[in-house]
């Protein structure tokens, strides 16, 4: 129970953006409540639970400094090791990209980087929904908090940035996920056209077992979710062995403004995730960090929480943004029919399919 509390800084939700914005503003020395909706961190996992290498994330964000501390992941929350990414197109044509990463069980991925806040310092409280909040006052199911700094890592639908005036997501779409048991090789596999308008299907290899979802786009299709997750699932011959858990995934790129008064939205509340492939877990922990970090140097000598805008946008707003409008080209040419896509995927080939999935320019 909360009842009336004070803190310096309330942060909401303690998915990967909040624990490590509470991590980071409790290192910082400031006193940080991490609230969470949910009983238990990281339950149910709504995830492909896929995190490229450091290195791969060193190399889509340059102006990331100290990447090592940050995603010093330990080894027992590694289920699989990656090497590639195939992208296969309607008519089942793949292209095979080189690419470093790892699959980890989200569930237990989130409850380590709360225990790191938890570790700092920081107090975490389960069970406690964010309503609204009014003159620094949050409003929750258990009471209210007064704060001095709001951190919303509330995810997709943020109430957070709602309350704080701040925009939502536009466009996000729906995906979900199951795990399969069997023997998957080392790359994740994405699959395009009619089977996932507007997204894609995918295969991504744990410890045997996979990881496999569907995302698709109601502009392109109607239907349910679970209908497109079965007939992929019949398609690709896989067993599905646990329910299906899903939620939205952002696709247009970070919002306006992610700063308002003393308030601040980071991770998939503030649009934080890469639109081409709806990975959102590495750019969560660089906003995470950045933000958790402001937050301290709000409290402990007034630093100006636009730090936070100015410091994120430094990191990752480039690539953000030319991922943003890949999809936004893909939407217009590609992902009409089945035909459009698999002349579109024809059509760029393999080197600038590898630049898109890396968030790089696809034409000069
Ligand atoms: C099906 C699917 C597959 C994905 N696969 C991948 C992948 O393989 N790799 C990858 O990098 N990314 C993937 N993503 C994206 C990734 O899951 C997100 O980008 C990431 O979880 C963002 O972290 P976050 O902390 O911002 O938000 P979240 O992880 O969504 O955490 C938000 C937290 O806030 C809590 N909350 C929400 N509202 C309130 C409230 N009002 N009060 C209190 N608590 C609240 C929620 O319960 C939740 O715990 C996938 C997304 C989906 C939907």
């Amino acid at each position: 129970m909360v009842e009336r509390t004070k803190v310096d800084v309330l942060v909401v939700g303690s998915g990967p953006a909040g624990s490590t914005a509470a991590r980071y503003a409790a290192e910082g020395g400031a006193e940080v409540m991490m609230i969470e909706r949910r009983p238990e961190v990281g339950v149910p996992v709504r995830c492909g639970e896929f995190m490229p290498a450091t290195d791969e994330i060193k190399d889509t964000f340059p102006n990331l400094t100290d990447a090592e501390s940050l995603f010093d992941i330990p080894d027992k929350l590694r289920c699989r090791d990656v090497d590639g990414i195939v992208l296969v197109n309607p008519k089942g044509k793949e292209t095979v990209l080189e690419y470093d990463g790892y699959t980890t069980d989200r569930d237990r991925f989130d409850q380590y980087l709360a225990d790191r806040a938890v570790e700092e310092g920081a107090k975490l409280v389960t069970n406690c929904l964010f309503k609204d909040t009014r003159d620094n006052v949050a409003f929750t199911n258990q009471g209210e908090i007064e704060y001095k700094v709001l951190i919303g890592a509330d995810g997709p639908g943020s109430r957070v940035a709602q309350s704080l005036g701040l925009d939502r997501n536009r466009n996000p779409y729906p995906a979900v996920t199951a795990q399969v048991n069997g023997d998957f090789d080392s790359k994740m596999y994405m699959y395009f056209g009619g089977i996932a308008p507007g997204a894609y299907g995918w295969i991504i290899p744990k410890d045997g077992r996979a990881n496999v979802g569907v995302g698709f786009s109601p502009k392109f299709a109607s239907g349910s979710l679970s209908s497109f997750f079965d007939k992929f699932a019949q398609q690709r011959g896989l067993e599905v062995d646990y329910k299906l858990e899903g939620k939205y995934v952002p696709s247009e790129g970070p919002i306006a403004r992610t700063v308002s008064g003393n308030g601040m939205v980071v991770g998939d509340a503030a649009g934080h995730v890469f639109s081409v492939n709806g990975g959102g877990i590495p750019l969560a922990l660089i906003g995470g960090r950045v933000c958790g970090q402001v937050a301290a140097a709000n409290i402990s000598s007034s630093a100006p929480l636009t730090d936070y805008e100015s410091g994120w946008r430094h990191i990752m707003e480039k690539p953000l943004k030319i991922g943003a409008n890949s999809k936004k080209l893909a939407d217009t040419f590609a992902f009409r029919t089945e035909w459009s896509t698999t002349f579109c995927m024809n059509l760029l080939g393999k080197r600038r399919m590898n630049n898109l999935i890396r968030c790089r320019r696809i034409f000069p």
